[in-house]
């Protein structure tokens, strides 16, 4: 069993911040920031895109809503939402999961970097990819 069912089975301590039927949220032990929250549906999906999606719409309504109590608690200036999905995004918790990560100043413990890469033929890259 995961990490995260663990927790959600009460057979590991953490701090939970908000409980409903389908989910829950609690403090990230990392604390990359402080106030780091992560929401998890209390059913086990790998990840973002396997998450059913009745689930992941109310996920996504209780994170808006914890994201602006925890701004508004911290007193934060903006606010990183975001779910690593994959090994090589770097998730380490294979347990769907959404980081709410307040923060304070472009210098504070989250780095999240844009970094420039080669050019893309945008007109085939979305042909492709697009949805009709
Ligand atoms: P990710 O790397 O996106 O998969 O995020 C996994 C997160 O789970 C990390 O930020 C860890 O700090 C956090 N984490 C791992 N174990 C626990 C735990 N027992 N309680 C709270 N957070 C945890
Ligand atoms: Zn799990």
């Amino acid at each position: 069993m995961c990490i995260f069912c663990k927790i959600i089975k009460g057979e590991i301590p953490n701090h939970t911040l908000y409980e409903d039927d389908q989910v829950i949220a609690f403090l990230d032990i990392s604390q990359v920031t402080k106030g780091h929250t992560l929401v998890v549906p209390k059913t086990h999906y790998d990840n973002f895109l396997t998450c059913d999606d009745e689930t992941l719409a109310h996920l996504m309504k209780v994170t808006k809503k914890l994201a602006n109590r925890i701004v508004d608690k911290t007193q934060a200036k903006g606010v990183n939402i975001l779910s690593n999905t994959g090994e090589h995004a770097g998730q380490t918790v294979m347990h769907f999961h959404v980081h709410i990560i307040p923060r304070y100043d472009e210098n504070d413990a989250c780095i999240i970097q844009f970094n420039q890469s080669e050019t893309q033929d945008l007109q085939t890259l979305a042909s492709n990819i697009k949805i009709k």
